[in-house]
């Protein structure tokens, strides 16, 4: 084919005799593949991956991508496979046909949005190696050059894909002149009538213009010559589809749009820039607020220049960019710019780098840990190392983070669905649903209405919403469970003393809940199942409310507890019991009453002996100091334990007691305190304010023996 040795002619400008000979053979290897095959307007097919390397040769792409381009359609349309193509050309030129043709096997379906945006980062963040966008990009082009021959219909698809989702890519990628090329053709394919216009009256009005441009351009000029600067100049249009979007976003006719005149102006280096600029001032006056330092701060997609609004003759609007030659390598070729303008004897290590670095801050990515090495190895760039993109079985594209597994999407796509999960299908093949998701997969989960969350899914799910949700769910169960099982527990004690549910009416209920501070029967019941309260003395109480506490039996009415009551009630050494603390009395021989906590395991150890039991209440006015005990996990820092006393000081308590324990890890100890507190709610307090204190990790209340008091 002639087109063939012309570009392998054009391409020993650059590349070495022995690439391009690779090249010609990547070409026969690609012809035969699609011998036989034509496009729609009639070529043979080859024409197509061929125009494809050309255009990727105008950026001076490396000969691997190069090759790539050549063979970039026959895994998907004939029948060589990616081990084929390795074996002939190696595993990078492998690697890159096999991304370019995984994009071309995801369809985009969606028309909103910030579907469109996450559609890009899946193209992104799937290819890895940015050539291989290169290839798809110059693939979509040659394509949108050649659409004539297609169907009205699928003309208009491409076309909105192509607006929706390339064309952005390309601009993120600062591939300037490719990314206008696609928006014209695509405005060209969406809106024909529009287009036919447009162009036409631009047409006319270049002709109008061309005395005007002249004319300053010669100022300009002479101006920047006076100020000593080796400057080109030139005048600028904007590309058909901007013009357009201006008209619409802004409300325009296109006389408005077309009023303003754009220059150029290309000078040596940096401080050239501003000088250029402050003779521009000179010349022509500025438009106050409209000048921009993209130089002092570039912007997002790399590009620099100084920009500025002048009022010309006439008053009419100038508006000009100033910008070094270097920087217009990089606003006119992008990420491509490092290829396009590297030096003879670079080699590609350095292009990597320079490429890795531009598109970071590009993307403004993190490095995530690793050396550079790493990173440089074939150009792989990880552009969203911490997203994975999957689509739903409508099509839908969900960003997760890197790592989640099926149980993570399943709880993404809605609550219901994560707590059914059964089983899940991966691109049509069942797996587990352990199972990591890879950018790209098609995810179906699988329900069945009576699962169940599973305990263990806890161990691998990567989202903090799937875990948060599975704990939720399976804390409600264990309530309900809990609720269950207490009233169970509650009916059998009441059969123990005699009575039963039904001789309890509302009235007692309330009176009984109001005094124990249980907010329902539920909580009370679920207190009970999980032990907090015992089912005797709730039943007890019950039943004295009731008016029918079985006779014959022994059960005191309420005491009221201050805690100055001496040797006829004791606060029990086992659980310390403070003011606030559900609370029960104990009958003991000799002792008189002993006050311990309801969840205290001698009170359980007595539950066969509940005719000792005596209800209790603490005396809302009690006012006297009661011990209790903490104890605190602290990280060892210099005066630690000062703080921590300072601490409970601030929150107006005493400290009784203190020892220090020695943990087995030297960076930890723990501190043993007793405390003088009124109530909980004081105790409350104090814990609070010590957990504001860095070094503490962990306070728990301790409700064993205290240490012994010296008396
Ligand atoms: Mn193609």
């Amino acid at each position: 084919m002639v087109e063939a040795e012309l570009l392998f002619k054009d391409l020993t400008s650059y590349l070495k005799a022995d690439d391009v000979s690779r090249l010609q053979r990547a070409y026969a290897f690609s012809e035969a593949a699609h011998h036989g095959q034509f496009r729609k307007s009639g070529e043979p097919y080859i024409s197509h991956p061929l125009a494809v390397a050309k255009i990727l040769a105008q950026w001076h792409l490396d000969p691997q991508a190069l090759t790539a381009a050549l063979l970039h359609d026959v895994m998907e349309d004939t029948a060589v496979t990616k081990e084929e193509i390795a074996e002939s050309f190696g595993r990078s030129v492998a690697e890159l046909v096999d991304g370019v043709s995984k994009i071309d096997a995801i369809e985009f379906q969606s028309k909103e949005d910030f579907q469109a945006e996450n559609f890009r980062k899946m193209l992104l963040a799937m290819a890895r190696d940015v050539r291989v966008i290169l290839i798809k990009l110059a693939d979509r082009l040659h394509n949108m050059r050649t659409m004539q021959v297609m169907d009205p219909v699928r003309k208009k698809r491409i076309a909105r894909e192509t607006l929706d989702i390339y064309a952005p890519i390309a601009n993120r990628l600062g591939l300037n002149s490719i990314y206008q090329e696609l928006e014209d053709l695509s405005f060209r394919y969406l809106h024909p009538t529009r287009y036919r216009v447009l162009a036409k009256a631009l047409k006319t009005s270049r002709g109008n213009r061309r005395e005007v441009v002249g004319k300053v351009l010669d100022a300009i000029i002479a101006r920047l010559k006076e100020a000593g600067i080796d400057a080109s100049v030139t005048g600028r249009e904007k590309h058909l589809h901007s013009i357009y979007n201006k008209m619409l976003e802004k409300q325009l006719s296109f006389a408005q749009v077309q009023d303003i005149y754009g220059f150029r102006v290309i000078v040596s280096d940096v401080p050239a820039c501003y000088v250029a600029l402050g003779a521009l001032h000179g010349l022509y006056k500025p438009f106050p607020g409209k000048f921009k330092d993209y130089i002092a701060i570039p912007k997002a997609n790399g590009y620099q220049s100084l920009h500025t609004t002048l009022f010309g003759p006439f008053g009419m609007p100038l508006e000009v960019q100033i910008r070094t030659r270097e920087m217009h390598k990089i606003a006119e070729a992008g990420v491509a710019s490092h290829w396009l303008y590297k030096t003879s004897d670079a080699d590609l290590n350095e292009l990597q780098q320079k490429t890795h670095q531009w598109l970071q801050s590009l993307l403004e990515l993190q490095t995530t840990s690793g050396t550079a090495v790493e990173f440089l190895e074939h150009l792989k760039v990880d552009l969203f190392p911490d997203e994975v993109y999957v689509f739903t079985p409508k099509g839908k594209i969900m960003a997760l983070p890197r790592g989640a597994t099926a149980v993570d999407f399943a709880y993404f796509v809605h609550t219901d669905i994560g707590n059914r999960a059964i089983a899940v299908k991966i691109n049509d093949e069942l797996m587990p649903l352990r199972t990591e998701l890879k950018n790209g997969d098609r995810v179906d989960i699988i329900t069945a209405v009576q699962a169940r969350p599973n305990p263990a899914w806890l161990n691998f799910v990567a989202t903090a919403r799937a875990r948060a949700q599975i704990r939720h769910f399976l804390k409600t169960m264990q309530l309900e469970e809990s609720v269950h099982l207490g009233e169970r527990l509650l009916n059998q004690a009441l059969a123990t003393l005699k009575g039963s549910p039904a001789e309890i009416d509302a009235e007692s209920w309330d009176k009984f809940l109001r005094e124990s501070g249980a907010k329902s029967r539920a909580e009370l019941h679920a207190d009970i199942g999980l032990g907090k309260r015992l089912a005797a003395v709730v039943a007890a109480s019950l039943l004295q409310r009731a008016g029918s506490a079985p006779s014959g039996e022994q059960i005191p009415g309420t005491i009221v507890i201050r805690g100055t009551e001496g040797m006829a009630a004791q606060l029990a050494r086992c659980c310390n019991p403070i003011p606030g603390d559900p609370v029960i009395g104990l009958v003991s021989k000799g002792q008189g009453i002993v006050i311990h906590t309801q969840d205290c395991p001698v009170i359980r150890k007595s539950r066969h002996e509940s005719d000792r039991w005596v209800d209790v209440q603490w005396d809302d006015k009690t006012r006297r100091a009661f011990l209790v005990s903490i104890r605190l996990s602290v990280a060892n820092e210099r005066g630690v334990l000062a703080r921590v006393a300072g601490g409970i000081a601030e929150a107006g308590s005493n400290i009784d007691n203190v020892s220090v324990e020695q943990s087995d890890s030297s960076a930890y100890s723990t501190m043993n305190f007793t405390l003088q507190v009124t109530n909980r709610f004081h105790l409350a307090q104090i814990m609070k304010r010590l957990r504001l204190i860095p070094e503490v990790v962990r306070i728990v209340r301790v409700k064993g023996q205290p240490k012994e008091r010296e008396q």
